[in-house]
């Protein structure tokens, strides 16, 4: 029956009483559901009035859908459904980039993520010590991992690099010089700058050579008592090239030692993989860093390590011990959680094959490109099959998440390009629409075609992705 008049509206407790309402209650709970009715009512009343006022001049619009009891229900458990979407939700990453910052950095397994699950779901050892049966400290699996994966005396893990950046500099340069080269004077983004970190944690900036060129001498020349260690910061995000020049880690370490002092190396992202280091080419590894004797070296654990969001440093116990002191450990402090994926994920790189079978990161990145073309061309069959023409072309990645930022690697795209499509609509509105999907795809739009690269999506995530392209072809509008 359609409404016209306010009076016929349904009173809000008859209006409940419907059938369909007990399960949008059981989902989203009874004042949700009551406040949502409420106020989808009050709405069509308010339009319904001004309806009123309006026919009484005009003729009342005939394109509208009659307002019936069906469409207020269906209105309330459609905001309900839109607003109890969780602001964080899975997307499917088909961009290629793989350390997508804006897309969560490093994925995990499932093998990961059940260890995760494992710990997060009921009570945990986090900080008790079977033996003693008293209290332990909750960074001590992983730091001891730590240790023996990487062959250093000392570790610590905190929330994130730029925490363990500012740990570091707190604890030994604390109102003291630390020399680092104007080139490394860098920005990574989410506003974590070398000289803003530098003044939080009171160390005093002693900045020497040039931006394109540092030599050992300018670093010789600054060396006073004052001085409390030197820095070296990987420049993650971008390159110099052209007249340039570094003096590098093993020389900064000897002259360091020389005057016995450590040297920091913040390293940024931390490859814990050789192989995935012989890809990127000239991304440094934590072992090489180790190598040229650096004493302190604090990286990320969701970059090129393809683990939860931590920070971690290694390095010689004397200069590490001082920071289990520090008050800010504290508050940096990783949570149960991060702990459990971190120790899961370091236990697969005891064993090369391990890793790059279960650490996601290392299997998109190492896939071999023959295998991702033959992926690719039959996701582009199975597209076909459902009435989507598309294309295979080789295409380029880069590996995302501030590393590598020059290197473009190969790799393969299906390929769709709305014009060719019977009935399709435009490419922005199709992009649009697998935004606004229930799992969102996130693609690459490049001169009205669309990209899809297989690498970054999983492979139990293709049938989605083929229905929500289904559905974004054809619909004008999801939102
Ligand atoms: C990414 C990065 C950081 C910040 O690490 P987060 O784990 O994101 O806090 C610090 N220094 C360098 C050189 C980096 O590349």
């Amino acid at each position: 029956m359609t409404i016209t008049n306010p009076r016929d509206l349904p009173k809000i407790d008859e209006f409940l009483g419907d059938e369909c309402f007990a399960e949008a209650i059981e989902t989203f709970g009874y004042t949700p559901t009551i406040e949502t009715a409420r106020a989808v009512i009050d709405e069509a009343r308010t339009t319904l009035l001004n309806q009123g006022e309006r026919s009484a001049t005009c003729h009342p619009s005939t394109e509208e859908t009659p307002l019936t009891c069906e469409l207020l229900t269906q209105r309330v458990l459609e905001r309900l459904a839109h607003e109890a979407k969780p602001g964080i939700r899975p997307v499917i990453n088909a961009t290629g980039v793989i350390l997508h910052t804006n897309l969560g950095r490093a994925p995990f397994s499932k093998k990961v993520a059940d260890a995760v699950y494992e710990v997060a779901s009921t009570y945990s050892s986090l900080e008790y010590d079977f033996e003693q049966k008293s209290r332990g400290h909750r960074n001590t699996h992983v730091e001891k991992l730590l240790c023996e994966l990487l062959g250093v005396e000392a570790a610590i893990v905190v929330n994130n690099n730029a925490a363990g950046v500012m740990l570091v500099l707190s604890t030994l340069a604390r109102d003291r010089e630390v020399i680092v080269s104007r080139g490394e004077l860098v920005e990574i983004g989410g506003s974590f700058r070398i000289p803003e970190i530098m003044e939080e944690s009171r160390a005093v900036l002693r900045g020497v050579g040039t931006t394109n060129r540092t030599h050992l001498h300018d670093y010789e020349r600054v060396l006073t008592d004052e001085t409390a260690a030197l820095l070296r910061v990987h420049t993650s995000n971008f390159r110099l090239i052209g007249f340039t020049k570094s003096v590098s880690t093993k020389e900064l370490a000897d002259l360091a030692h020389k005057h016995d002092l450590p040297l920091i190396y913040d390293l940024g992202s931390g490859c814990l993989s050789s192989q995935l280091a012989d890809l990127l080419t000239d991304e440094p590894t934590v072992a090489s860093a180790i190598e040229d004797d650096a004493d302190v070296i604090c990286f990320s654990g969701d970059k090129l390590l393809g683990g939860p969001q931590a920070g971690i440093i290694v390095g010689k116990e004397r200069y590490i011990s001082p920071m289990r002191a520090h008050p800010l450990l504290r508050a940096f402090r990783c949570d149960k959680m991060a702990l459990a994926a971190l120790e899961h994920t370091l236990r697969l790189y005891f064993d090369d094959e391990m890793a790059r079978r279960h650490i996601p990161i290392l299997s998109m990145a190492l896939v071999e490109p023959e295998e991702l073309k033959r992926r690719t061309e039959l996701f582009a069959d199975k597209l076909k099959t459902h009435g989507i023409q598309a294309t295979v072309e080789p295409s380029s990645m880069v590996m995302g998440g501030g590393t590598a930022p020059e290197l473009y690697l190969d790799s393969w795209a299906c390929v769709i390009d709305p014009a060719l499509q019977e009935g399709a609509l435009s490419p922005s509105v199709i992009d649009a629409n697998l935004r606004a999907s229930s799992r969102p795809v996130i693609c690459r739009l490049v001169q009205d075609r669309l990209f899809f690269d297989l690498r970054t999506v999983r492979c139990d995530e293709e049938d989605l992705l083929i229905d929500n392209l289904m559905h974004a072809m054809k619909t004008e509008c999801q939102s």
